[in-house]
This record gives structure tokens, sequence and C-alpha cells, in this order.
């Protein structure tokens, strides 16, 4: 145990003081300028982007993380992820890691030290050794399509992310399951400057060789594509070459056929090539049914790249009937299915967008923020639940724990009749002329009183007039702060259809991948039943998620983004402070001292105070539990301080505990 000796700072908030917003976010930036960038909050690990490789990772580091207990080491996301794995194994019981934090944070990257930690502890032998490799592979692969450059961060994940790892009774791994959340689909079309498209595309026409470039009819050069913004299809740091070559072998060994990829990547250049057709402007501008596309040959070719008549594709593209079909938003895709009957332990790694505040706040940010607050409600229902259940089973007196519940602001949204996004969905579906300004007039109604709502309608007595909200704005008080959302487009979002008859085209191509990607387009499919919208969808899926997380046990890593520059060595504390009051990392720490600040198994207690007592020192016979009531009689703590659990000591205050590491330094 390395608490306060020899550390830098405090190595868990829980000790910190004073507590409070201050001294806690010091203290990080102290460790941080130290290049100690974890931290804890009792068994949360905080954990302070270095951009840099620090020499504290690898199968050295693993090895030792393995052989220790949690508070033994230094704080590390080896040791959280080593009571997850083991916990799993020894006590049969499934485990999540969820890791949140704002783009750039680390989160993707704590997720592979994660997978790579618990990959290499998990067992041998060829199959083991396949599954692992296999799990450990989807990441290039997700990461090709799913990532790009932004201006928050170069390698950013425009997709949330939750995978369950399957392992049998001994602990190895079966198999996994990979869901996708929200992919930022318009960047294939749209991005800002400065910014990339998914990294596949710059990939492919950097890495593949000069017989592919050409089967595949594309030019090695980006700028010659309208989705490429010229001047910004170089990453520092960043091989696309290299990358590309990772991307196949690793779809290789996830299963993928030769054949397989090889169609993958020309639905690739399939969608780059559809880029270049230039429509008439009108339809570009409006989405009115256009006269015609320019350059006749580019559809042409494409037609015959995937076996689509290029008349049809044509008009496909050119016009607009009845709107239905739509993708979905929830995509699972299964890495490896081990059809044995056994029981199986899951480990969930949640690797998802934290809290969004920008500038303009969109339909986009509404729905990640209705996600965080669900996943805030589980962090106050487990956590105070597990600390509840630590204290019953350790026969310890009850302690209430008081903290802001958030489930009225999660009602306020997901209500099924009066929440934000049935009514929403109740104006999309709505005959008659709707738009997003009818939209908010129905919530201005509604939601008059309600607290945690305000617009400018509604603004009264109660709240301030507040210049900067817009007419076209609502505001919703998160527990994490107060965010204004512009409802423009929120009724186009939330339908997010695609054309028919663009589905019944793609449908028709002779390309096995194309058609088996608009199953819809199937006129035998087709119905004029509207598909679920993107927030009912998004709904579902969290619904889902969170229940999946709440027949776990939680693990937390609260990843923080150190400045705006992606720089080493730079804290900027203002920055950071906004994080950790979204991150709720101040309230986290005041509920882990609400009851007991501490608490330690009376064996490794003993063996880091009993040199505080005569009696047990240098020499102890006795029991555990004995030689602490020892100690800590010797030492004269008051017994308000302490309570003796089945198998642990409680102690109430970090003073009690500073006054012990006193004691050990004399
Ligand atoms: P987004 O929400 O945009 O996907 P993220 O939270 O997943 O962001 P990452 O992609 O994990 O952020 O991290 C951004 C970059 O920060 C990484 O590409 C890497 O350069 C650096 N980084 C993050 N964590 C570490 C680490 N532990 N050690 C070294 N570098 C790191
Ligand atoms: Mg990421």
């Amino acid at each position: 145990m390395t608490l306060l000796e020899g550390s830098i700072g405090v190595e868990d908030l829980v000790l910190l003081e004073p507590l409070e917003q201050e001294s806690l976010i010091k203290n990080l930036q102290l460790r941080y300028e130290n290049r100690e960038i974890y931290t804890y909050i009792g068994n949360v690990l905080v954990s302070v982007n270095p951009y840099q490789q620090l020499p504290i990772y690898g199968p050295e580091f693993i090895a030792r993380y393995w052989d220790h207990t949690f508070y033994e080491l230094k704080p590390h996301v080896y040791a959280l992820a080593n009571v997850a794995y083991q916990s799993l194994r020894d006590q049969d019981q499934d485990q999540c890691i969820l890791i949140t934090g704002e783009s750039g944070a680390g989160k993707t990257e704590a997720s592979k030290l994660v997978m790579t930690y618990v990959a290499a502890v998990c067992g041998e032998g060829e199959r083991v050794n396949s599954v692992k490799e296999q799990l450990l592979q989807s990441n290039p692969v997700l990461e090709a399509f799913g990532n790009a450059k932004t201006i928050r961060n170069n390698n950013s994940s425009r997709f949330g992310k939750y995978m369950d790892i399957e392992f049998d009774f001994k602990g190895s791994p079966l198999g996994g399951v990979i869901t996708n959340y929200l992919l930022e689909k318009s960047r294939v079309v749209k991005h800002f400057e400065g910014e990339r498209n998914f990294h596949i595309f710059y990939q492919l026409l950097a890495g593949a060789d000069p017989q592919l470039l050409k089967a595949l009819k594309l030019e090695r050069d980006t700028d010659g594509y309208a989705y490429l913004n010229p001047g910004a299809s170089r990453v520092d740091g960043m091989d696309d070459t290299a990358n590309f070559k990772t991307l196949q072998s690793a779809m290789t060994v996830i299963g993928f056929s030769k054949e397989e990829i090889r169609q993958v990547l020309e639905v690739v250049a399939l969608v780059l090539k559809l880029g270049n057709v230039e429509l008439a402007d009108e339809f570009q501008a409006n989405g009115i049914p256009a006269s015609g596309i320019r350059d006749g040959r580019g559809i042409q070719e494409i037609g015959e790249m995937v076996g689509l008549n290029s008349v049809e594709l044509e008009r496909a593209l050119c016009s607009r009937t009845v709107e239905t079909a739509k993708e979905k938003v929830v995509t699972a895709l299964n890495v490896v299915q081990v059809g044995t009957g056994e029981k199986r332990k899951v480990m969930g790694v949640l690797d998802i967008y934290g809290f969004e505040i920008l500038e303009d706040n969109s339909f986009e940010q509404f729905v990640i923020n209705y996600c965080n607050e669900k996943l805030q409600q589980v962090f106050i229902e487990i956590t105070l639940k597990e600390e509840q259940e630590e204290y019953k089973r350790e026969g310890i007196p009850w302690v209430k724990v008081d903290y802001f519940d958030n489930g009225i602001i999660c009602n306020l949204i997901e209500h099924n009749q009066q929440g934000i996004l049935a009514m929403l969905d109740e104006e999309c579906l709505r005959p008659g002329v709707v738009s997003d300004s009818t939209f908010l007039a129905k919530l201005n109604q509604v939601f008059s009183k309600h607290g945690h709502y305000e617009s400018k309608v509604t603004q009264n007595a109660q709240h301030q007039y507040d210049h900067s909200m817009g007419l076209s704005c609502f505001r919703i008080c998160h527990y994490a702060g107060k965010v204004t959302y512009n409802v423009n487009s929120f009724i186009d979002k939330n339908n997010d259809l695609l054309f028919r008859d663009l589905s019944q085209a793609m449908w028709k191509a002779q390309h096995p991948l194309l058609r088996s990607l608009f199953p819809e387009g199937d006129p035998k499919q087709a119905s004029l039943k509207r598909p679920p919208t993107a927030g009912v969808q998004f709904k579902g899926s969290v619904a889902i998620l969170m229940k999946n997380l709440y027949s776990k046990k939680p693990n937390y890593i609260r990843c923080i983004k150190p400045n705006e520059h992606q720089q080493r060595g730079e804290f900027s504390s203002e920055l950071v402070a906004v994080q950790a009051r979204y991150l709720g990392l101040l309230e986290n720490v005041r509920v882990r001292r609400a009851g007991y600040a501490y608490r330690q198994t009376y064996e490794s207690f003993l063996e880091r105070y009993r040199l505080l007592s005569r009696s047990t020192w240098p020499r102890w016979d006795g029991g555990d539990r004995e030689g602490v009531e020892k100690v800590l009689g010797e030492l004269s703590v008051s017994s308000e301080e302490l309570a003796f659990g089945k198998t642990k000591i409680f102690i109430r205050s970090p003073k009690t505990l500073f006054y012990l590491e006193d004691q050990r330094r004399l």
C-alpha cells in the first residue's frame, strides 16, 4: 500500500483535505506534472491524458499488477482491470467497466489498455489465443471505419461502443459481442475544415497497391475526392499506409474472407465516387427533386462497379417518393460465436462519449447527454447500493448517504407520454404542418412549470431572463450543468429518413454486400409502416444497455483531457475543473466519504500499521482483527471513528488515516 508515503499529492482523493473543487484540481495537477496520471476515488479510477508514451505499460507492469491487490501499488488502469477480472473469475460476478470523459480524454486508449491487460492474464492455449487475437484485432477495424481526425482529437471515435467479452468458468475468453451507438454518419458527406472523413478512405487511397487501386478505379491523390477535404488529408504521427496493412490483417484475423474484404473496399470506393457525382444545384440546396445529374460518366462507372443499372441509379438519386426505411442505430457485431452450453461470465467495456456542451447544441448532444444522464443514474444507484450492501455484508449499522437523484431529469426526457423524446415523436408523426418550432411551442406549453426546463417563453420570475438564449432554443438543467439546445432540424434528425427509391435501387445491385446493406429495399419487405424514429431507437438501445449494466458490477474510469491542444505536460485548471464537474468527481468523493471514508481488510491494515504498536511489532501471533484492535487501542483512536466489520476495518474520516500515516513516519 502506497497511500501518501512517497506519493505525489494524495493517491486517493478520499484523503483530500480540505475537500473542495480547488484542492481536488490542484492535487490532479500536482500529480500530472509529476507524470502520475492516475488517481483513485475509492475504487473509481481518474485518468488524465498524458499525451505521451509513459513507461508504465507492457508485460512487466502487467505482471506486477497481477501479483498485487488494489491499494498495494500506485493507481493504474491495470489495477482496475485486475480487480474486475479477478472478481469475475473468482467470485463469479459479471463486471462492467464504464469509461467516460469528453472527446480526447483517453477513453479509447483506456479501453484498449483494459483489453490488453485482460488478454494477457486470462489464460493460454491455441483456442484461447485465437479468441484473444480476435478481440484485440476488432479495434483497428472499428477505428478505421468509425474514427476520424477532428479538431479535438486526431483519432476521435465517432460512435459509442459497448463490448461484452464472454469467459468460461475458468476465466478463459470465449468471444465477444460489440454494440455500436450513434455512428456520426453525416461525416461521410460533411465535416469541418481541418477535420477528416473516416480513416478508412485515406487508408485505402494511401495503402492500396497499384493493382487494387486500378481495380477499384481510384486515384491515389485525395484531392480528387469531394468527400475528402483538400489540404487536411494528412495527420501528424498517423501512417495511413501502415494502418491499411494493419486493417487488412485485422479483418483477416476477425474472420473476413479475401472476397469479403474486397467487397467492403469496393463499397468504400463506391462512396468516394458517389461523392463526386454532381447533382443539379437545386437538389443539393433544398432537397427538391432535381432535373438530373451533371456528369453521366461517373454514374455509369459506379453502376458498372456494383452491377447497377445506371439509369435506375440516376433516377433513385434524383427523385423522392414515399419516405420509409432507415438504418439501425444499434448494430451488433459478433466477433466470435462459440456454441457451448456452459455458463458464461461476462465483462462489459463501455467506451462512450461524455457529457457534451458545445457552442451550438443540437439533437446529437441532446441524446448524448440523455445517455450520460442515465449513466449517472446507474452510478448513483449502484455506487450507493454497493456502499450500503458492503455495510450490510460487513454487519455495520446502515449509513444514510445524501445525493442528488437525477430521476426527474431522466423523466423529463424519456417519459412515455410526457417526455421530450415522446413529444418529438408525436410531432414527427402528426399529420399536418409540423416544424421544429411547433415542437418547441409544445414543449414550452407542457413544461412551463418544470424545474429543469427553461426557454425564452417560459422564463418567469423563477428564472433569470437570459439574453443569450435564442427563440428557437430550450434549456435543460442537467445534473452536470445547464445546456441550451437549438431545436433546428430536431424533426429531420429524429425522422432520419433514407429515401425508399434509393434503398430499392441499392437492393437491386448485383454486388452482394451492397445489396445486403439495404434489406428494406426488397419490394417484398417494403411496408408503408414507418420505421421507428432515431429517438425511439436510441432510447431503446439505452434501455437495453442500462439493463445490461445493472446486472453487472461496475468499475469506473473517469477520463480527463488536460488541455485543448493535444499537448503533453500542459494542464489547464479551468478546463479540468469543468470536466471534474461534469464527471461529478467532487460529489463522488463526498458520497464515498459520507459513511466511512476508508476501509481495508484486517490483514492489509495490520500489515501496514502493526509497527505502530508494541504488542504487534516486531511479532504478532494472534488473529488479524485482534491485531488491528490492539494497534488502534494503543493509539487511542476514538471508537466513534471506527467500525469493525466482519472482514474489514472501517474508518470514518480521512483525518484519522492521516494521523496513522504521520505516526508511521515518526
Ligand atoms: P473520443 O471521444 O474523441 O473518441 P477518446 O476519449 O477516446 O476521445 P483517445 O482517442 O483515447 O480519446 O485519446 C486521444 C489521444 O490521446 C490518443 O490518440 C493518444 O495519443 C493520447 N492518449 C490517450 N491516453 C493515453 C495514454 N494512456 N498514454 C499515452 N497517450 C494517450
Ligand atoms: Mg475514442
